[in-house]
């Protein structure tokens, strides 16, 4: 037995409940706050609140901390980087951490050709620089992004958001030019409907509706895809989807950027989710996961449209040497390891959850890669109506009883736990998942 999950005092204890009253009175308005979940400490995929009461984690602060709480390897390098310099601005000086994670992330990237890296903070940010970079590549102006995206939220990024109006909502006027497309949702197809196969009519659409009627594809300077819908609820294109919209895209010299801040370093089981259709995008965004906690994130570019000139775009804390020495300890352990335990704890989530799905008809949809997994609720097998009350309910009775887990999309679980599960972990939230689904019924 281990000494998680355990739950001492209904959470929010007293002491959770001080820093929550603290922190609405004082905070942003715009946080979501998604469970009064107050944290003092964190090892592995436990995560202790102020209260001493221990959950087992399977959001990783979504799908952020790919090595788990504390893991003595980033944080040995983080304490080492933090001793030497805590900042000298890669922009303008030299590093050796900064060049080594940029070598990395190039000879990592998928695809043979050459590559070129620009370091940031966040998704966001690696966004904003690949609409830039696209534009200031192709000189064209128009991008497609797909319904259900999520690509951050600053005013460029959000343009390409197509998750919630309420992220839209009284910001706008937003970036010009940005066209919305239907995304692969094979549980939810307007083109397939029920059919077997994929019938690509969601790809047929861009060329035969948009292209035709709107959008000359010529002013085109990138689609913007996440090779796996993250925030709008872990949805899966079928095989061969990606490489439809590579071929779309080199008919008519548009720049594929895969969007890979959630869904890459090795949370699928390989390196990003674009090897597992063996496509090389022209640009590649990462970040989540890359510094297992530490804000950075990516831009990896083909070296061939990696086109902007000395001075047209920088950071100032981006590829900061504490943060690149996270992020190339986590790449260690990633490529030494925590790629196949995420095959093999993927498999064995999976296949729970998809025995949950024979005994509780609430469960709609099971698909994954990896230890990125969806489980869409629905009120009625038949009609697939959404169930966000269901999803609602399932995540606060775990956080009740020491599981954490986040939603996704209207009504999907996200089990996206930290890369270093093990067998005692994925049995252990499986169990619980289903005890609350068998009273929620
Ligand atoms: C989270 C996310 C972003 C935004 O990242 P931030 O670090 O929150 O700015 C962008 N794209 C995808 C696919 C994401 O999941």
């Amino acid at each position: 037995m281990r000494d998680y999950p355990r739950i001492v005092i209904p959470p929010p204890g007293p002491k959770a409940q001080a820093v929550v009253r603290r922190d609405e009175q004082w905070t942003a308005g715009c946080y979501i706050k998604e469970y009064p979940l107050v944290v003092a400490r964190g090892r592995g995929t436990m995560v202790e609140d102020v209260d001493g009461n221990r959950f087992l984690d399977f959001m990783a602060g979504i799908a952020v901390c790919s090595t788990g709480y504390g893991h003595p390897k980033v944080v040995a390098a983080v304490k080492e980087a933090a001793d030497n310099f805590l900042h000298i601005c890669g922009s303008d000086f030299y590093y050796e951490g900064m060049a080594a994670l940029c070598e990395r992330l190039a000879r990592v990237a998928p695809g043979s050709s050459k590559k070129r890296v620009f370091l940031t903070n966040s998704g966001t940010e690696a966004t904003e620089g690949a609409i830039k970079l696209a534009r200031h590549s192709t000189r064209r102006t128009a991008i497609i992004a797909f319904r259900g995206a999520f690509h951050g939220r600053t005013t460029g990024a959000v343009s390409l958001t197509s998750s919630k109006a309420r992220q839209h909502a009284g910001f706008g006027p937003l970036l010009p030019d940005v066209h919305h497309v239907p995304f692969a949702y094979r549980y939810r197809c307007q083109f397939c409907g029920d059919k077997p196969d994929c019938t690509r009519g969601c790809i047929e659409v861009i060329e035969k509706d948009l292209f035709a009627r709107h959008l000359d594809p010529h002013d085109v300077a990138a689609i913007f895809v996440e090779p796996i819908q993250g925030e709008g609820g872990y949805v899966i294109p079928p095989d061969g989807y990606l490489r439809a919209l590579r071929d779309l895209c080199d008919r008519y010299g548009i720049l594929l950027v895969a969007d890979e801040v959630q869904s890459g370093v090795g949370r699928t089981g390989k390196m990003w989710a674009c090897d597992h259709e063996g496509v090389e995008p022209d640009i590649l965004l990462t970040a989540k996961g890359l510094g297992s906690g530490m804000p950075i994130g990516a831009i990896i570019a083909k070296e061939s449209i990696s086109t902007w000139e000395t001075g047209s775009h920088g950071s100032t804390f981006g590829g900061n040497p504490v943060c690149c020495a996270a992020a190339l300890a986590t790449l260690d352990l990633v490529e030494g390891g925590l790629m196949e335990n995420a095959v093999r704890m993927g498999a064995r989530l999976i296949a729970g959850v998809r025995a949950l799905a024979e005994r509780h008809p609430c469960i709609g949809d099971v698909r994954g890669r990896g230890l990125m997994i969806g489980m869409e609720l629905v009120k009625d097998r038949a009609t697939r109506e959404p169930a966000p009350e269901l999803l609602h309910d399932l995540v606060m009775g775990s956080f009740a009883r020491g599981l954490l887990l986040l939603g996704a999309g209207k009504s999907t679980l996200r089990l996206a736990p930290p890369l270093v599960v093990d067998d005692y972990d994925v049995d252990t939230a499986l169990e619980m998942i289903g005890a609350r689904l068998g009273e929620l019924a």
